[in-house]
């Protein structure tokens, strides 16, 4: 699962985008950005900004050379997860010197944790710090748009997004001086023992891998329990696995709650009372399935694949 972290070591936020200092005008405007400002901890140019996810590409370099403020564009080259969504993110950052900047090219890309940038204070700053703003989705044209109030805010496919809503703290990584006032949350808190909705049909295989054999398949909109991520495989039970990938904590409006199959070996069938079949079937003791309907004694537990219902709980 590619999450996305907080990338800062020591998170210490000196302006929010609530903050009625420089920010106001960014969400006080249509559209709108939230900013924060973050010194790392102290005066002076000492923290990195840290890659806040896998896969995430140097995409726009603007100001090196110039009096105005430097930014950087960063994008991920996969969906990411995030306490509110699972979509590409754009992220970008201002006021890193050109020394630092010189050293990056478009296209290069990182690793969660993996150092990009020192902090600075290259163009409007009042001392060295990262101004960050999060967006959904890739970076749209320049990545910038005026505002009704006629600042640049960051411009995304899907918009931009509050930072307690794009990052997860990882406390292994980063300690919090102050967050001033935004409530962040805890990466491993909202990762174990916690529910997730597949966005797509999953196979469930019997290990963390494509090469581990699928014993069953959940559809779309099916509400699973998460035990462990291990990389992007997610353990729903003793030995079940589905990609971490198509996972998102987003509650559809319809969704499937989930059983466990309670005989040694359960046939499957084509329809309720009817032809059992071969694929993936049948259904080993301990086996997760979707309760998508239950038609009698029967329940459908996904397109053309029933159950009956008495050897579930
Ligand atoms: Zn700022």
């Amino acid at each position: 699962m590619n999450y996305l972290i907080y990338p800062l070591q020591i998170m210490n936020i000196t302006q929010t985008y609530k903050n009625n200092f420089t920010h106001s005008r960014h969400t006080i405007g249509t559209p709108k950005d939230y900013p924060i400002d973050d010194n790392c901890g102290a005066t002076g140019p000492n923290g990195y900004f840290y890659c806040p996810c896998d896969n995430m590409v140097v995409k726009r370099i603007f100001g090196v050379g110039t009096t105005s403020t430097n930014a950087l564009w960063l994008e991920s080259l996969t969906k990411v997860v995030t306490p509110t969504f699972n979509d590409y993110v754009t992220i970008m950052i201002a006021h890193i010197e050109d020394s630092e900047l010189n050293k990056l090219r478009i296209g290069q890309t990182f690793s969660r944790k993996e150092k990009i940038a020192l902090e600075g204070k290259d163009g409007l700053a009042t001392g060295d710090h990262f101004h960050i703003v999060v967006g959904r989705g890739k970076m749209k044209g320049s990545g910038l748009k005026k505002n009704s109030n006629g600042i640049y805010v960051l411009d995304t496919t899907g918009g931009s997004i509050k930072p307690e809503e794009a990052f997860f703290i990882d406390n292994s990584f980063t300690k919090i001086k102050s967050s001033n006032g935004l409530n962040f949350v805890n990466l491993y808190s909202e990762n174990n023992s916690d529910y997730y909705y597949t966005t797509s049909d999953l196979n469930v295989r019997l290990g963390p891998g494509t090469s581990y054999s699928s014993i069953n398949a959940l559809p779309k909109n099916t509400k699973v329990k998460v035990l462990e991520f291990s990389s992007n495989w997610a353990r729903i039970s003793n030995k079940e696995y589905i990609s971490g990938n198509f996972l998102s904590k987003n509650k559809p409006k319809i969704y499937y709650d989930t059983k466990n199959v309670t005989a040694d070996y359960l046939n499957v069938r084509k329809k309720p009372n009817g032809q059992i079949i071969s694929t993936l079937a049948p259904l080993p003791k301990g086996t997760t399935v979707a309760s998508i309907l239950e038609q009698g004694t029967w329940t459908k537990i996904g397109n053309n694949r029933y159950v009956s219902t008495k050897f579930l709980n």
